[in-house]
């Protein structure tokens, strides 16, 4: 099994994407394939290297590797070389509407309540006519002249059997005025050239690929297996109205972890639970093409967060060790306390700080905290501390072990809400308790 995830570098990655390469990713690995990562770059006025950089990026990111990776920029020759042939065989016509004439004519059609499909009327062009569009000074573009009486079918992986007739579709444009190639042609000619076996791509695409199989067919090769994946929709307008919905570079910044998001985009629209996988050999072994519903799907950013708090509660210390690291947290135990109580990374940062640094305690009732400091049990701090020293503290004043609570916790962490106080003890330690209470008791 041979693969490719095509992106064009025209703009960042979003979820659909990733979702795409992922789900091809998956596929490929758990068939011992190899899986080509191209972009689709012959459009090189919209393409740009900054994309092509964070494409890469974010792949890394969420740990989609590939055994290839080629430009489109680099194959010019090939694709000349293919389209003359196709041209000289008579599967590609000149045309010379400008994009205005084309707009026009489409609307006409819609008022008439026609499709707009492409009239052809560029086939019926005396040799003079061209010539005087020539001399105008009109560039000519190219379409691939569509088999009209064919009915296209193939069997999706997803959708199931598929029959679409070639009336539907405009002969597609596979060269620009400009010179500038399509994405039409150039993605057949290597999907052949690279023994490409299948395509996993968005529905968005079936059109696409009802022209591609035609080529393919005036290529004289064999088609690939299909696969066409139903689109992300999105339950929030904010993201919905993005173009391309969610951008991977938002995701990042939210914080969410990359193994939430495979976690959830692999599941998304299957059969399966969406559960947080512990790696991608999990996803791999667990996938099967089968279980995708070809019913629109729905991408829910809260689900997203939801179970971001889930794969840091199940994250070995092995896996975080370096980015604790990072923040000087270099305690094991801390994490397998922290990591249950966090629904972002950055967090631990925030709590370690609690723990360990300066604070400012939060003063609600002297006297209490003065008793507080005067019966703290003695000794380092353990799970059972916390427990003791509120019963020591009750035998003197009377107040609800609740209120208590909310005191100690504001006047040993500065805030109200937190994790578990008694466990919390133990990392902030008597000496920091003695300090921190007394400059309550000062205040
Ligand atoms: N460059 C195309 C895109 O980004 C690739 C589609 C395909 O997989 O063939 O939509």
């Amino acid at each position: 099994m041979l693969t490719r995830f095509a992106p064009s570098p025209t703009g960042y990655l979003h979820v659909g994407n990733i979702r795409t390469a992922l789900i091809c990713w998956m596929y490929t690995r758990s068939q011992n394939g190899k899986f080509l990562l191209r972009f689709d770059d012959t459009d090189f006025q919209r393409s740009d290297i900054k994309y092509i950089n964070s494409i890469i990026q974010d792949l890394q990111w969420v740990n989609i590797d590939w055994d290839l990776n080629f430009k489109q920029s680099e194959r010019f020759e090939r694709y000349n070389e293919v389209f003359l042939q196709l041209v000289k065989e008579g599967h590609i016509y000149t045309c010379y509407e400008t994009r205005k004439e084309l707009d026009i004519k489409r609307k006409l059609q819609l008022k008439r309540g026609l499709p707009p499909i492409y009239d052809r009327s560029a086939l019926f062009l005396t040799e003079q006519e061209r010539a005087s569009y020539e001399q105008e000074g009109r560039k000519p573009y190219f379409r691939f002249k569509l088999d009209r009486n064919e009915i296209v079918k193939w069997d999706d992986e997803i959708k199931g059997k598929i029959n679409i007739a070639t009336s539907h579709i405009s002969d597609p444009i596979v060269r620009r005025e400009d010179g500038i190639y399509t994405y039409m042609l150039p993605s057949v000619i290597d999907d052949i050239d690279f023994n490409i076996t299948h395509i996993i791509r968005g529905e968005d695409h079936i059109p696409n690929t009802v022209a591609q199989i035609q080529i393919i067919l005036a290529l004289k090769t064999k088609a690939p297996t299909f696969a066409h994946l139903s689109l992300l929709h999105f339950n929030d307008n904010k993201i919905s109205k993005r173009k391309g919905g969610l951008d991977i570079r938002l995701i990042k910044k939210s914080e969410i972890e990359p193994i939430t998001l495979v976690s959830y985009l692999a599941k998304l629209g299957t059969s399966d639970p969406i559960k947080v996988h512990v790696d991608m050999q999990s996803l791999i072994d667990s996938f099967d093409i089968k279980k995708f519903s070809s019913a629109s799907t729905q991408f829910s950013l809260s689900e997203v967060y939801k179970l971001n708090s889930k794969a840091l509660q199940k994250m070995p210390f092995k896996a975080v060790k370096e980015r604790l690291n990072q923040i000087r947290v270099n305690s094991s135990e801390f994490w397998y306390f922290i990591r249950s109580n966090i629904e972002k990374f950055s967090e631990v940062a925030k709590w370690w700080q609690i723990c360990k640094s300066d604070i400012e305690p939060v003063i609600f009732d002297k006297e209490i905290i003065k008793i507080a400091l005067n019966v703290l049990p003695q000794g380092d701090c353990n799970e059972n501390t916390l427990s003791e020293w509120v019963k020591a503290i009750r035998k003197v004043v009377d107040t609800k072990t609740k209120d208590l609570f909310m005191q100690l916790r504001l006047a040993l962490t500065g805030t109200k809400t937190g994790p578990e106080l008694a466990k919390l003890l133990v990392f902030i330690g008597r000496e920091r308790i003695v300090a921190r209470l007394k400059k309550v008791k000062d205040k």
